[in-house]
């Protein structure tokens, strides 16, 4: 299948789109939901990863018409049976803490959970949904870590400061973006995302 020339990248967070533009930016236009003048809250209803990127996607080419893709993530640690996974943005709030997406409340309740837990692995895993014409797609990128015990690291965003990738002695806050987007989840997920359209 052939690239669009303009495709939507279903976000208005800064980290991702500059992530991803680094990494497809080459290749087309990457354009934000700010771009196309998209400023509707789009429900994130779906209880699965795949679900909400796919919700995203098809609000964009339902009322905007663009090719799209949209991507989902989660942090999900095996002893807390894959918490927060789906609800990683909204977990301290869904616990009747803080606002929706504060990483430091998020982080702080994560840590918590763990204390004194030995088991710290941990996945983050991202489900890109796309839509070109009417073909949708999902794809799926996962980096597997560890929780560390106390966030380290001032870059990257979400729960950078405490997710440490396999084989590493940085976490994601402590690496350049060139090395995070190496090897991250999101950088899986576009890789096989990627390999779907012609060279
Ligand atoms: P969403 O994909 O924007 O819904 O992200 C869900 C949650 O995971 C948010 O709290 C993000 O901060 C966090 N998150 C997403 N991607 C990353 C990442 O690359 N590093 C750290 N946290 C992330």
């Amino acid at each position: 299948m052939k690239l669009p020339e303009k495709f939507v990248f279903a976000t208005n967070n800064a980290h991702k789109l500059q992530e991803v533009r680094d990494i497809l930016g080459k290749r087309c236009e990457i354009l934000s939901l700010a771009d196309i003048n998209c400023h509707d809250d789009i429900p994130e209803t779906a209880d699965t990863l795949e679900g909400n990127a796919m919700i995203k996607a098809r609000w964009v080419k339902n009322h905007y018409g663009y090719d799209c893709f949209s991507d989902d993530t989660g942090l999900e640690v095996e002893a807390l049976g894959g918490e927060p996974g789906v609800k990683s943005a909204r977990y301290a709030s869904a616990h009747g803490g803080s606002a929706h997406h504060d990483s430091r409340a998020n982080m702080k309740l994560l840590l918590e959970k763990l204390n004194g837990v030995t088991d710290r692995k941990a996945r983050f895993r991202t489900a890109v949904a796309m839509i070109i014409g009417s073909t949708e797609k999902i794809f799926e990128g996962i980096v597997d870590g560890k929780i560390i015990e106390e966030a380290r690291g001032i870059d990257g965003f979400g729960y950078d400061p405490i997710f440490m990738p396999e084989g590493e002695q940085l976490t994601f806050a402590e690496m350049s973006a060139e090395q995070k987007n190496s090897l991250s989840h999101r950088r899986r997920a576009l890789d096989s995302f990627m390999e779907f359209f012609d060279k």
